[in-house]
């Protein structure tokens, strides 16, 4: 699981890692901010917003009771007048129509006499019977109501009554007064009493039906049609989170007015409350895409300035790990490589420099001969084979030489050991001096020579065994002020297909070679035999 995933990401790579640890760190805040939201403070943004529902419906209720109170003030006011008391419409009706002029949210004051008769009103028409109305039978018991009317006769709006019953001169019941409120007056006051941002407040009857405002009367379907949400009727003054059947989330309270079921309701959808958070948070996921958009490209440089001189070290390395130490360190900076890998890469170059330099001395000397600066026996038949390799398939001749020093035991014996060393080091000198660079000169061990002669045949190889001797011949070794004589004997032979001697051509030639070299030791020294066949 964790594999596939390290996989997916490519966590495995330096660029992979540097990747995922950025959105990592671009993306957490991100999610744990909002998630922190979520699971800790939205339940309290919510809880706050209803609160503060709770509380301004609560001031608004008492806005709004203290008005219907002075309004049953009103209606108690107009009833103690004596004109009201004694029935006398005549001098009544100025008097209702001051009260009418002088507040303008009332649409009319009428007066119903004992017999419940509209017997003087502002507007409405006199001698209609509305005895059978509930208010006034309220009235005929003594009791001040409040009547509700969704759709009012005269205006076609939502109405209210403010009825209270008349004491008769002669203290019996003198019929009603009644203040009629068109409550669309109420509309500028209500919606400016919003309880919480969007959160309208509503006025509705005990029925439920909407009253004011009128645009939200209008909208639930006009007069009488209007109904508040019953879940928002049944929230009550402290308030409820509430499903919508969209499922939606609103948060309300209804807040009652009196003993006439009247309530002022406000709700609010919980997603307009969250929309500043939501909005915030939109705000924050588009700093955060910003962010990832700024410092990807720059992470992808950081890990391409690391990954490419990192991958072209591994490469380096491996080639140097399959012995090919020979190759030059290829590494070429990019110019933003931080100065650690800079730092690195160098050391490693150096390193590796220094390592060829090693191995290259190491393998020079261990085919090398130290005393006479040519080759070692080692070399001579592995460098040989390669050389006779190449010129059998050349169809190239291939001939040998093998060299002793005369009675070089007498050199040792008559001037020291470290004169013989000198002879052997001159021999080695005037045998360089007399080769073509193609051939292979080589100690085989003691005071005994090889040179390898490639596209040369016996008779050429003859002629320069002859050479050598002759340069011998000239150039004594000098050794202080003493000039040695130096001679040696040399056996010479031809590469051949068949092997008669050891286990290839070359120790067979070398062999030969040698058994030519007795044979010139035996006729004396200081001389050159070529094999001869059979
Ligand atoms: P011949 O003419 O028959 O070849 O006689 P020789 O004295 O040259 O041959 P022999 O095999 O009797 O002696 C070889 C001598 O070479 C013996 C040994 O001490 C000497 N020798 C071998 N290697 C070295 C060396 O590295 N340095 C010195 N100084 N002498 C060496
Ligand atoms: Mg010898
Ligand atoms: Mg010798």
């Amino acid at each position: 699981m964790l594999a596939t995933f390290k996989q997916i990401w490519g966590l495995k790579t330096l660029k992979g890692k540097l990747r995922f640890y950025t959105l990592l760190l671009i993306a957490l805040p991100f999610l744990l901010v909002t998630s922190f939201f979520f699971l800790f403070q939205r339940e309290q943004v919510l809880g706050g917003a209803l609160r503060q529902i709770v509380s301004s419906l609560r001031q608004e209720g008492n806005v709004m009771r203290s008005w219907m109170g002075e309004r049953f003030d009103d209606a108690r006011f107009l009833a103690g007048i004596d004109a009201l008391r004694q029935g006398d419409v005549p001098a009544m009706l100025p008097l209702l129509h001051f009260y009418q002029d002088t507040h303008p949210f009332v649409s009319d004051v009428i007066y119903v006499s004992a017999q419940g008769h509209i017997a003087g009103a502002v507007s409405a028409a006199p001698g209609i019977y509305v005895g059978d109305r509930p208010y006034f039978q309220q009235a005929r018991a003594g009791k001040p109501s409040l009547t509700s009317v969704p759709v009012g006769r005269a205006s076609g709006q939502p109405i209210c009554l403010f009825v209270t019953p008349i004491q008769a001169a002669d203290g019996g019941f003198g019929g009603a007064i009644a203040i009629i409120v068109v409550l669309s007056s109420l509309d500028r006051w209500l919606l400016g009493a919003r309880a919480a941002p969007g959160g309208e407040v509503l006025l509705c009857d005990g029925q439920g039906r909407i009253l004011a405002p009128s645009s939200a009367v209008a909208a639930g379907g006009g007069p009488g049609r209007a109904k508040a949400p019953a879940a928002l009727l049944e929230a009550g003054e402290t308030g409820s989170l509430l499903r919508s059947g969209d499922g939606e989330t609103w948060l309300g309270a209804a807040m009652p007015l009196g003993d006439d079921g009247w309530r002022l309701l406000s709700q609010v959808a919980a997603s307009d409350v969250l929309a500043g958070y939501r909005r915030q948070s939109w705000w924050f996921l588009l700093a955060a895409l910003c962010t990832l958009a700024v410092v990807t490209p720059l992470v992808l440089r950081l890990s391409r300035n690391l990954e490419r001189p990192l991958l072209a070290l591994a490469a380096y390395a491996r080639t140097l790990r399959a012995t090919r130490y020979r190759e030059d360190c290829p590494l070429e900076f990019p110019k933003d490589v931080p100065i650690e890998i800079r730092e690195l890469l160098d050391a490693f170059c150096q390193m590796a420099d220094e390592m060829r330099g090693h191995i290259e001395e190491t393998e020079r000397i261990s085919v090398m001969d130290a005393l006479t600066g040519l080759y070692n026996r080692r070399f001579l038949f592995s460098g040989g084979t390669k050389l006779l390799d190449v010129a059998a398939r050349a169809g190239k001749p291939f001939a040998c030489l093998m060299i002793d020093l005369d009675h070089f035991k007498d050199v040792n014996d008559i001037h020291g050991h470290s004169a013989g060393d000198r002879v052997l080091a001159h021999l080695g000198r005037v045998l360089l001096a007399c080769v073509r660079k193609s051939d292979l000169v080589a100690r085989y061990g003691g005071e005994e020579f090889a040179v390898l002669l490639t596209g040369a045949d016996a008779a050429q190889a003859a002629e320069l065994a002859e050479r050598i001797r002759g340069a011998l011949a000239r150039e004594p070794c000098r050794i202080d002020d003493v000039f040695l004589p130096v001679t040696a004997s040399f056996g010479v032979a031809e590469a051949r297909e068949e092997v008669e001697y050891g286990e290839s051509p070359l120790e067979d030639m070398l062999a030969r070679a040698d058994k030519a070299l007795y044979r010139a030791k035996a006729a004396g020294r200081d001389r050159v035999v070529v094999e001869t066949r059979g």
